[in-house]
């Protein structure tokens, strides 16, 4: 008998024009990081409700707002992928947003496609920047907090540097509370590993 027939599967949904590798790298780290299945859907049109004149840039609360009117009934969490800069009211940008414990959350590449003194990352750190940023906002999708270790995913980003030098892992506390998130519908988890390895 399955005590459990909840399959969970996470949605990477690219919003507007984005690189077709950025949700498949997006995806393949959700997988290989946390085992959580993927999909990708089609492209969402591009957001123009979103776009803020006097900031010239995409409200990302109103991006959100639109999100959370589509159901995506078969997915536990939604996860936008765009190429856009994203403020929020408190912030002059944000790389990402999520609503604490919600179900969608939006990844920006705009600020992740120039370095800070003004070139351009190779493709793989670019990926390797939006995984992050998607890692990150999916923790507080499963209602991680910031968290106080410089050395885990959950630290607070205020920019670039701080997105470079944060590793591709979670602390361990931040790993535990991670793992029992994701097995509260689980029965058989044993092969969810958060940890770095070593
Ligand atoms: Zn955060
Ligand atoms: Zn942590």
């Amino acid at each position: 008998m399955v005590i459990n027939s909840i399959k969970r599967t996470i949605c990477v949904v690219p919003i507007g024009r984005v690189a077709e590798i950025v949700p498949k790298a997006i995806a393949a780290n959700i997988l290989g990081y946390l085992h959580i299945d993927t999909d990708i859907a089609p492209s969402l049109e591009y957001p123009q409700y979103a776009f803020d004149e006097s900031r010239i840039q995409y409200n990302a609360g109103a991006i959100l707002r639109a999100f959370e009117s589509m159901p995506f009934h078969n997915y536990e969490k939604v996860i936008g992928i765009l190429d856009l800069d994203l403020f929020i009211p408190i912030f002059s940008y944000v790389f990402g947003e999520a609503r604490q414990a919600g179900k969608y959350a939006l990844v920006s590449l705009y600020r992740l496609q120039k370095n800070l003194d003004g070139s351009t990352p190779s493709m793989s750190l670019l990926l390797e920047r939006a995984a992050k940023v998607a890692l990150h906002e999916l923790g507080h999708l499963f209602n991680l907090v910031h968290c106080e270790d410089e050395r885990c995913l959950m630290h607070f980003s205020e920019g670039l540097r701080d997105l470079d030098n944060a590793p591709f892992y979670f602390c361990r506390y931040c790993s535990i509370y991670f793992r029992d998130a994701l097995s509260i519908d689980r029965t058989k988890d044993q092969n969810t590993r958060l940890e770095k390895d070593s």
